[in-house]
């Protein structure tokens, strides 16, 4: 019997009752007409509306699909890398399952790997014209991003992509805690291509990302990525010690020309000197804190995420530690 080729295909959800099951089918009449061996897993990153059951039939009914349940909500880049954990396939591919990354492109994707790319990002494009929140706010995050990290994310990057074995093995050896696996993957390097697509609706649902969630992402990519906010402090500090000798000098001048009366005021410049000074000198402060709870966190080494099967026992899941699998 001729070998086939193994695919992969990992699915975070977390409370997508609404569409869990438009997905699942969807991927099912893909996955029917295509020569390959799938393997579909679904990360049930700790629903709290029956997500998780669903799944469970799903993967009950058909052994090609499987289900990793997390013991909570730990977020999507968590749940995204505890899929790629356990992927063995020789094509690995992420995307969301609320249907806004089609999986029509999965075809596509996998003959690129094929022809020997590595990394197969697919790219939101976004012609309509159209403005919301979060198109502008992820603009601008994605301009600041790369201007201070060393490495280049494409804008509209999602995690919807085609990886090759060898990029995965790749990936799964860097085992940080704060993961930002667009930035991740892109660090790596590698052959890549990007394949642009127009992203549709939500089948159903709302999205599941929070400000909350978005904001730790965004700070996650920054402070993983770049150690530009401490050389701004480096770099505001040196500008106040010139200003601060550039005043020594010029009240030396004052004294040595006897312009005695011209010294005394200026207790309004003085006072917003040290004003803006303290309040810079905090904000800096506050970036090496961030980065010290960074390395802390790190240092910790806490597992990405946890695995709970159905009675509730919970493995550890750590990149040491091999995990028991699920019966
Ligand atoms: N998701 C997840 N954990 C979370 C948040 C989101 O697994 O904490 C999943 C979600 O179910 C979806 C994918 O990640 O399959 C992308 O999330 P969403 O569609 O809500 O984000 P958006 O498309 O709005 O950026
Ligand atoms: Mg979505």
């Amino acid at each position: 019997m001729e070998n086939k080729l193994k695919i992969s295909i990992i699915i975070p959800v977390y409370n997508e009752s609404g569409v869990i099951e438009q997905t699942h089918a969807r991927v099912a009449a893909l996955i029917a007409g295509l020569p390959y061996e799938f393997q579909v897993i679904y990360i049930d990153d700790g629903s709290t509306d029956g997500t998780d059951s669903i799944l469970e039939a799903f993967a009950a009914s058909d052994d090609r699909f499987q289900v990793l349940i997390l013991s909570r909500n730990f977020g999507h880049q968590a749940a995204l890398s505890a899929g790629l954990d356990h992927a063995g396939g020789d094509v690995i591919i992420s995307m969301d399952g609320d249907g806004q990354h089609p999986p029509e492109m999965i075809a596509q994707m996998i003959d690129l790997v094929r022809q020997g790319y590595d990394i197969v990002q697919a790219q939101r494009i976004e012609d309509d014209g159209s403005f919301s929140f979060k198109k502008i706010s992820s603009g601008v995050f994605y301009s600041l991003l790369n201007r201070i990290s060393g490495t280049h994310v494409q804008p509209g990057a999602a995690d919807f992509r085609a990886l090759s074995r060898q990029a995965l093995d790749a990936l799964k050896s860097m085992p940080e805690y704060h993961r930002f696996l667009r930035g991740m993957i892109a660090w790596m390097g590698y052959k890549s291509v990007i394949l642009p697509y127009h992203e549709s609706k939500r089948m159903a649902g709302v999205s599941k990302y929070s400000l909350a969630k978005m904001l730790r992402l965004a700070s996650d990519a920054i402070f993983s990525f770049s150690l530009m906010p401490l050389y701004i402090g480096l770099s505001v500090g040196g500008l106040f010690l010139i200003l601060a000798f550039a005043q020594i000098v010029y009240v030396l001048l004052l004294w040595f020309t006897g312009q005695y009366d011209r010294i005394v005021p200026g207790w309004s410049s003085l006072m917003a000197v040290i004003l803006i000074s303290s309040g810079i000198i905090m904000i800096l402060l506050g970036f090496i804190g961030v980065y010290v709870g960074y390395i802390f966190q790190q240092v910790k080494s806490r597992p990405v995420y946890l695995l709970k099967n159905k009675n509730g026992v919970i493995f550890l899941q750590n990149y040491q530690v091999k995990v028991k699998p699920r019966e």
